[in-house]
């Protein structure tokens, strides 16, 4: 009998636009287009985040409010319905359960394992809190130890020790640096291409 398999996908520029860039173009604040690449420490850049949101009066319910109005990637809810008919699949994503759930609820609830934000008596986000450092890869080793087998993808540098540590690794839509910086990692480009990759995998 074959081992079973749980599928782990990241989720912003997987299966949903990059949140804070959307947000930042939904709402007109060019600061919120930073991200990792312009300010390479994560609390740094957090810190300015929550600054300009408080600076533009933006509760948690305003800003969930934006977030719903985003909408998945084109093809991602049918990609995503037809990974779960054949296979588990889990999101594994270092956005937040508050700004997450907007885009959730499109696709139909999955499972997603995640980071929380901090809520004031106002409904302000007052600060964050990461679950655990390097929590994808350490997903993905907590389901290897229920023996499943696993199978990863993601698109960027954040998804790489997750895709290290999977049995299989995908790239799906990344950067040409980070496909040129890990060569190990087949790369997709299409839904329809990630789903034959994976198919594959399972029938392996
Ligand atoms: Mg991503």
């Amino acid at each position: 009998m074959k081992q079973q398999t749980i599928v782990t996908l990241d989720l912003e520029g997987v299966l949903v636009p990059e949140i804070w860039i959307a947000f930042a173009e939904k709402t007109g604040i060019e600061q919120l287009k930073l991200t990792t690449r312009d300010i390479p420490d994560y609390d740094e850049l957090m810190a300015g985040r929550l600054t300009i949101l408080a600076e533009n009066g933006l509760k948690l319910a305003d800003i969930r409010e934006v977030i719903g109005t985003l909408a998945p990637l084109e093809g991602a809810g049918a990609f995503l319905d037809e990974l779960r008919a054949i296979t588990q699949v889990v999101i594994l994503s270092d956005t937040f359960e508050e700004f997450a759930g907007p885009l959730m609820r499109q696709l139909t609830w999955p499972t997603i394992l995640c980071h929380q934000l901090e809520i004031d008596g106002e409904g302000r986000v007052a600060s964050y809190r990461l679950r655990q450092p390097d929590q994808k890869r350490e997903a993905v080793a907590a389901f290897q130890g229920l023996n499943y087998r696993v199978i990863a993808a993601g698109d960027s540098y954040n998804d790489t020790t997750m895709l290290g540590e999977a049995d299989v690794g995908f790239l799906f839509r990344a950067p040409d640096s980070v496909k040129a910086e890990f060569p190990q990692f087949a790369s997709a480009e299409e839904y329809g291409e990630l789903m034959a990759m994976i198919r594959g995998e399972l029938e392996a």
